[in-house]
């Protein structure tokens, strides 16, 4: 993929520019609904730092900002209730992944049974 942009949708939340329905945030991490759930709960968790998809984040991102992800889906998910159940958490990656918004996020999705994992 290309470099950062800054104007994508995700920077301007991190940037306050326009709002979110935020479920979680801590220095390195920022987490919130997504504007059009696929299941009863639909979140997004994102680095704050400038990472384009996993394949930057997990070549560039400090341990730091790594296992803040981490730690933060998993905390959101119990938080959430939905992690004794199950979840599915997706990551897209560029154009073959469906990527929309050039901002590296991580989709917790469930709270129902999310059916099968790519279309047949
Ligand atoms: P992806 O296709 O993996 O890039 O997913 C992008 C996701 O962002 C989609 O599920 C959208 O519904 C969601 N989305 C787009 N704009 C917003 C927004 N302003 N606030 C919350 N979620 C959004």
């Amino acid at each position: 993929m290309d470099g950062y942009d800054e104007d994508n949708i995700f920077a301007k939340i991190l940037r306050g520019e326009i709002p979110c329905d935020r479920v979680y945030e801590d220095e390195y991490v920022l987490a919130f609904n997504d504007i059009a759930p696929k299941a009863p709960v639909h979140i997004l968790v994102i680095p704050k730092g400038p990472y384009v998809s996993i394949d930057d984040f997990g070549a560039n991102a400090s341990p730091e900002e790594s296992k803040a992800l981490f730690a933060a889906v998993s905390k959101i998910a119990n938080e959430k209730g939905i992690a004794q159940a199950g979840f599915r958490s997706i990551t897209n990656t560029g154009d073959n992944g469906g990527q929309e918004i050039a901002h590296f996020h991580m989709h917790i999705i469930g709270g129902a049974p999310v059916g099968p994992m790519v279309a047949e």
